[in-house]
């Protein structure tokens, strides 16, 4: 049984901790799903995921715990819009002093796809399926490099991708499945 933890430091947890559990049960994917808050709760993980919410944040607040090297020990961390920001190798319009976690081979934009009033949704297709995205002060993700695998695009830039390397399984996209109760890339994610 996979261990999976949802980071409830900030953001969509408990969306995340439903769309995680309806997506194991339409898979059969047997799991145990944890809200983690102290770095001592990360040890015990399969499996990660961080939520959106803001990055900035995050950053203050990881560090706060003193996260950031237990996390990066985890072997399958998905990252979704801040999340995915978090994961990215290289960011641009970080705020000083700003941390990442610079585990995925991908540079991304805060913010370029407008302010909060310009969020928008739209119909994706994905390597699996077509589904409904929903973007809420995304980043644009503008480079992937390395052994990261676009998985998705939206007007010509990746909006999921995901990377295996060194026994390591990363999945980051820039949308809020957890916000329409899209179940795809979770249960991707569980699968990886
Ligand atoms: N704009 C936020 C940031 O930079 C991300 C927004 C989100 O997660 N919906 O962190």
């Amino acid at each position: 049984m996979q261990k999976v933890g949802v980071l409830a430091l900030q953001g969509d947890v408990s969306e995340h901790v439903s769309v995680l559990k309806k997506a194991a049960q339409e898979s059969g994917i047997e799991i145990d799903v944890v809200e983690v808050r102290t770095c001592r709760e990360l040890s015990s993980l399969d499996a990660l995921i961080i939520p959106g919410g803001e990055s900035t944040t995050l950053s203050l607040l990881m560090e706060r715990e003193g996260m950031f090297e237990e996390v990066k020990k985890i072997r399958k961390i998905f990252g979704t819009c801040a999340g995915a920001i978090m994961l990215a190798k290289k960011v641009r319009g970080a705020e000083e002093g700003q941390k990442f976690l610079g585990l995925v081979d991908i540079e991304v934009s805060r913010n370029a796809y407008g302010p909060q009033t310009e969020s928008f949704e739209a119909e994706i297709e994905s390597g699996i399926g077509r589904l409904k995205a929903v973007f809420i002060r995304a980043p644009v993700i503008e480079r992937v490099w390395g052994d990261a695998k676009v998985l998705a695009e939206f007007a010509g830039k990746p909006v999921a991708v995901e990377e295996r390397v060194e026994g390591k399984s990363f999945l980051a996209i820039t949308f809020h499945p957890e916000i329409n109760g899209e179940t795809k890339f979770h249960e991707h994610f569980l699968r990886m």
